[in-house]
């Protein structure tokens, strides 16, 4: 069956999956949807008999039906090869009383890997199937880790451009090593002076820019997007669920059919919304288990029925998840409405307007299989120290929240059926925080001496992600006010 792909905002649009990873935001600033979601059709016995590249290929054959298998194939094996440090790709591993995916082998040490290793694969060959000639210019606003990963991907892949804007003071030292170390001739870091909700706007404000996007056009230039709102990042973060289904049977932890709940650390609602696509799919999946910092607009969400992002923004120690805004959330309200556009436009137009809304009770039930919780600063401290302790298992910040936030959920709902938390993270990415919940004194310590502790209290190797950073050189140091983000983008395209 062919899919296509609708925008939230628009009835008339309705593109193919090559297309839509192409504009990366639909019309009107809608989110792309695919019109239904396939199921998937291997037996679930079969799953834990089938690698990561076999798994991928079942799943995102379903949602990029444009695509020819050749070029599929082509895709994914080049996106997940040797780059990623364990053959697995994406490791199960038993953490206490829950799985723990280990989405963080690739070349940036952060799940945005797991999507951005393809997406440049994707968005080349969809421009090979349309005829596009122009250069694609990728503008990507990033809380930390999808800057890095996208520029990874994209560093001189022919025919791109990357720009990256993130919060100056937003990301850890480690993150933004990353980013203003990288090479690439077609790369461009720049720093804003505010947060990562303001870059977001500053990208998505440019994107609807029509004047702006003529001037491109007459330079032979497109832009695209890399950020979490783009399709081509969305279905491919569906695999490691169906994935770790399989691995879950292979431990023997269930029999195929038996559901689970999933946990993720929640940002900009891309992750969750993609497992919540694998339960669509057919994936035997009880809750999604929504799990968020003290920025705890989900949480809210999820227990009220009204979003307000009127509230202070706190910095925390999971900067990834320091979002008011969760952006991939309008899908699952375009979704839970009956994929009404009129109404989704109302509400969005009210997040506009006045920083909320609220939803009706009839969409409230739709959303039911989701279950939010958040974890403070403290207890994701105490949650990195504590499973330390017991099982001798380092945790970044980000999957520390949803350990956490797990722990709550069972406690709640009584609720112990086997479960996998999304960890986004390697702890080598945020070392302060991490070795300071493990003792205080490591707080002493340089970025780089906390590194080699770690490395000495958990034996686990240093990636090679941060050992080229250490004495790589600064490549990119712009740093510029919210209001001056296009002059910056003007400037490097020469416009
Ligand atoms: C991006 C990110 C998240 C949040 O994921 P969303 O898809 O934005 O919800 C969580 N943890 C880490 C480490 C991340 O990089």
């Amino acid at each position: 069956m062919d899919i296509y792909y609708k925008s939230t905002r628009s009835k008339s649009e309705r593109v193919t999956a090559s297309k839509a990873i192409l504009n990366g935001l639909a019309e009107n600033g809608g989110l792309y949807v695919p019109e239904s979601i396939p199921s998937l059709d291997v037996d679930l016995a079969k799953l834990p008999t089938m690698d990561y590249r076999e798994t991928a290929y079942a799943v995102m054959s379903k949602f990029l039906t444009d695509y020819t298998e050749e070029e599929l194939r082509y895709c994914i094996n080049n996106a997940y090869d040797s780059k990623f440090d364990t053959e697995e790709i994406a490791p199960l591993v038993k953490v206490g009383d829950v799985y723990g995916l280990e989405l963080f082998h690739g070349k940036t040490i952060a799940f945005k890997d797991m999507a951005l290793s393809i997406l440049p694969y994707l968005l080349t060959t969809a421009a090979k199937k349309n005829n596009i000639t122009n250069e694609i210019v990728i503008l990507t606003a990033t809380s930390g880790d999808t800057g890095k990963a996208a520029l990874a991907g994209f560093a001189d892949v022919p025919g791109t451009k990357i720009i990256v804007f993130y919060p100056k003071d937003g990301v850890s030292p480690i993150q933004e090593k990353q980013m203003v170390t990288q090479t690439g001739d077609n790369t461009f870091v720049v720093g804003i002076r505010g947060n990562f909700d303001q870059a977001q706007t500053g990208v998505k404000a440019m994107f609807n820019n029509e004047e702006l996007k003529a001037r491109m056009k007459d330079k032979g230039y497109q832009f695209s997007s890399a950020n979490s709102i783009n399709i081509g990042r969305l279905v491919p973060q569906i695999v490691y669920y169906v994935f770790a289904y399989g691995r879950m049977i292979k431990d023997n932890a269930i029999k195929a059919g038996d559901t689970i709940n999933i946990v993720v650390p929640t940002g900009n609602f891309g992750n969750i919304l993609a497992a919540y696509f694998a339960k669509q799919m057919g994936l035997p999946v009880n809750k999604l288990v929504c799990a968020s910092n003290e920025n705890k607009v989900l949480f809210d969400f999820f227990t009220t029925g009204d979003y307000d992002r009127n509230r202070e923004f706190i910095l925390t120690s999971s900067p990834s998840m320091d979002i008011l805004i969760s952006s991939n959330l309008e899908r699952l309200i375009y979704m839970s409405c009956g994929m009404d556009t009129d109404k989704n436009m109302e509400l969005m137009n009210e997040l506009g307007r006045d920083g909320r809304y609220t939803i009706t009770p009839a969409m409230r039930e739709n959303i039911k299989d989701f279950y939010g919780n958040y974890a403070s600063e403290v207890e994701t401290k105490e949650t990195i120290g504590s499973i330390f302790k017991k099982e001798h298992y380092l945790s970044d910040p980000h999957s520390a929240v949803a350990y956490c936030v797990y722990k709550k959920f069972k406690k709640d709902t009584g609720d112990s059926r086997p479960s996998v938390v999304a960890s986004t993270a390697s702890p080598y990415k945020f070392t302060r925080s991490v070795m300071t919940s493990v003792d205080k004194k490591y707080d002493a310590l340089s970025d780089f001496e906390l590194v080699d502790e770690m490395n000495k209290i958990t034996g686990v190797k240093i990636p090679d992600a941060i050992e080229e950073i250490r004495n790589a050189p600064i490549r990119h140091k712009t740093v510029c006010d919210v209001d001056k983000m296009q002059d910056s983008v003007e400037s490097f395209l020469g416009l």
